[in-house]
C-alpha cells in the first residue's frame, strides 16, 4: 500500500484526489490538512470529500502530512506549495506539487529542494496535456521563420492565475522548440496602440467563465495557413488521476526533480 497525505484536502483537487484514493486499491489515505482558518478542520477527509468516512481528520498543521505518508500530493497555493517542499525535503517524502501560480524563483526553489527525496512538479497533470507539450515543442522546433505562436487558454471563473500554469509550460515548450527563453519572447497583454506583433513574440489570451475544466489551444499561424493543436479537459478527474499516476511513479523514484514526461516515461 502507498500512504498518501493531502494538503488542501477540503478544496476542489483535494477532494478529487480523496475520492480517487479512496477507489484505488494500493492507495490509502493517512492524513489531510488545510489552512488554519478553514472552516472544515476537525471534518472527516473522506466524508467532505464524498467518498465516506474513512477516520482521517482534516487539520492544520503542515508537520501531520510528513511522518506517516509515502507521499504527500499538494495541489493548493504558491506559499503553501512552497512550505510543503521544504518540509518533504526535511523529513524525506516525497512529494507532486500540481499548484499553479509560482514564479520562477518559487519553482527553482522546490527544484533546489529536491535532495534526498523525489519531487514531481507540475502544472498540468492530465496525460492529453503532457503529449501535447511535446508535440508543441516538436512543431515549434520545424515552424520557424514566418510563423506566428499564439497561445489561448479558458477556465472556470474560480481560477486565481492567469495565464494558466499550462499556458505558460505551453509557452515554454514552444520557445525551448525555437531555442528561445519564453522570457524574451513572451507578449502576456495587448491593449491600446500596440503596434505591430513582433517577430519571434509568443503570445498569450485567457478568457474566464462557467466551469471550463480548462482548454488550451497553440496555434502556429503561417502564410495562408494555420496549424492549431488543441486539448479540452472535460471533467477536471483527469488532473486528479494523472497526479496519482505521479504519485505511484514518485514513491518508487530516486531522488530527484522530474515532470510528467517523466511519469509518463517510467
Ligand atoms: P481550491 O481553492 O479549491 O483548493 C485549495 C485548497 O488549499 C483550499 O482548501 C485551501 O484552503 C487549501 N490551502 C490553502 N493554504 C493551505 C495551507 N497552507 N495548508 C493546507 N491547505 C491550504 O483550489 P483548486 O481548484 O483545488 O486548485 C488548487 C491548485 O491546483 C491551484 O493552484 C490550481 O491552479 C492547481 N491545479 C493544478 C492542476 C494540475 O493539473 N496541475 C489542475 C487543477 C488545479
Amino acid at each position: 500500500m502507498i500512504r498518501i497525505a493531502i494538503p488542501g484536502s477540503a478544496g476542489r483537487m483535494g477532494g478529487m484526489l480523496i475520492r480517487e484514493i479512496a477507489l484505488a486499491p494500493d492507495l490509502v489515505l493517512v492524513a489531510a490538512t488545510d489552512r488554519p482558518d478553514s472552516p472544515f478542520i476537525g471534518y472527516d477527509a473522506g466524508e467532505l470529500a464524498q467518498a465516506g468516512a474513512n477516520g482521517v481528520i482534516i487539520v492544520s498543521e503542515p508537520d501531520a502530512l510528513f511522518g506517516l505518508a509515502d507521499v504527500v500530493i499538494d495541489f493548493t497555493t504558491p506559499k503553501s506549495s512552497l512550505y510543503h517542499a521544504e518540509l518533504a525535503a526535511l523529513y524525506d517524502t516525497a512529494i507532486v506539487v500540481g499548484t499553479t501560480g509560482l514564479t520562477l524563483d518559487d519553482e527553482s526553489k522546490i527544484e533546489a529542494t529536491a535532495k534526498h527525496n523525489a519531487i514531481v512538479y507540475c502544472a498540468n497533470t492530465s496525460v492529453g496535456v503532457t503529449l501535447l507539450t511535446q508535440l508543441v515543442q516538436d512543431v515549434a522546433t520545424k515552424l520557424t521563420d514566418g510563423w506566428d505562436i499564439e497561445i489561448l487558454e479558458t477556465h472556470h471563473h474560480h481560477k486565481v492565475d492567469a495565464p494558466s500554469g499550462t499556458a505558460l509550460a505551453l509557452g515554454k515548450a514552444a520557445a525551448k522548440g525555437r531555442g528561445v527563453s519564453l522570457h524574451d519572447v513572451a507578449d502576456m497583454a495587448r491593449k491600446g496602440q500596440t503596434g505591430a506583433r513582433k517577430e519571434g513574440d509568443i503570445g498569450f489570451a485567457v478568457l474566464r467563465g462557467g466551469d471550463v475544466a480548462g482548454e488550451h489551444s497553440v496555434i502556429f499561424y503561417g502564410d495562408s495557413e494555420r496549424i492549431e493543436i488543441s486539448h479540452r479537459a472535460n471533467d477536471r478527474v483527469i488532473f486528479a488521476r494523472g497526479a496519482i499516476r505521479a504519485a505511484r511513479f514518485a514513491a518508487m523514484a530516486k531522488s530527484g526533480f522530474y515532470d510528467m514526461t517523466d511519469v509518463l516515461k517510467g
